[in-house]
């Protein structure tokens, strides 16, 4: 089983016909997803959709460009007390090249996220564009939380770090892109206890798909044939690494599992 560990199934591009994208999913090996939120708007359609479907769970989590859109934290806390299929706090963190929401403004949300994930016991599923920095790496710390950077672009010298600390890191299909040879020397360095894959659907389509305009779940597929040549195993295995890696990650999707 392939599952892809991050997508946002509540946009439209993708709710609108859900039911035929979990088939073709399903047809391409890829069976269980995790569908991440980004800001209060969607916040309650997303979590429907898991609750709807066996193989679905969700994370709450307000987007550092979601900012404007305005947040109730109590609100989330109560939400993930009353969801069992709420499995993480997500996706939060730093947007620095995306500049819609003033850096003070991001990080004073993103340690509200980090306190709620705390609180709530949960791991978090992280946005982080070219924000870099020992303070990031210190607030992680801080906050104590488990997590994954998600949609990995950075640079080797930061993912090495990043392990370090303990986190996951997982790949999209940028890492399918013909320019992204250096990713790809991440996506080979890696160990096999902290690799996870993903989709981030609708958005990008990964290689041989990419002239297909809205990207679907199955599509980790493709990412995850292009990291298993990368790391010189089979596809089934680089799936059975990655679904272990979810599991123990996504404490609370282990027990959905189990019932589904
Ligand atoms: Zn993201
Ligand atoms: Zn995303």
């Amino acid at each position: 089983m392939i599952i892809d560990s991050h997508c946002h199934l509540f946009y439209d591009r993708i709710y609108d016909r859900i039911d035929e994208v979990i088939d073709n999913a399903k047809a391409m090996g890829v069976e269980f997803f995790l569908s991440a939120g980004v800001n209060s708007a969607t916040m309650l359609k997303n979590i429907e959709i898991a609750e709807k479907y066996n193989n679905v769970v969700c994370a709450v989590g307000i987007h550092p460009c979601e900012y404007a859109g305005g947040y109730n934290v109590e609100e989330m806390k109560k939400l993930v007390l009353k969801y069992p299929k709420i499995v993480a706090i997500g996706e939060v963190g730093l947007e620095y090249f995306y500049d819609d929401t003033p850096r003070d403004l991001q990080w004073k949300l993103f340690e509200e996220m980090l306190q709620l994930a705390s609180d709530v016991n949960l791991p978090v599923i992280l946005h982080l564009r070219e924000c870099f920095s020992q303070d990031l790496f210190d607030i992680l710390k801080h906050f104590n939380v488990s997590a994954v950077l998600h949609c990995f672009t950075d640079t080797l010298e930061n993912a090495k770090k990043a392990l370090d600390y303990g986190y996951y890191i997982s790949f999209s299909g940028i890492v399918t892109f013909k320019k992204s040879d250096a990713l790809r020397e991440v996506s080979r360095y890696v160990p096999d206890d902290k690799i996870l894959i993903e989709t981030d659907s609708p958005y990008l389509t990964p290689e041989p798909k990419r002239k297909i305009r809205v990207n679907e779940p199955g599509f980790v597929r493709y990412v995850a044939e292009c990291v298993a040549e990368q790391r010189n195993c089979t596809v089934e295995h680089l799936a059975e690494i990655t679904t272990a890696n979810f599991f123990k990650l996504f404490k609370k999707a282990s027990d959905i599992c189990k019932v589904a």
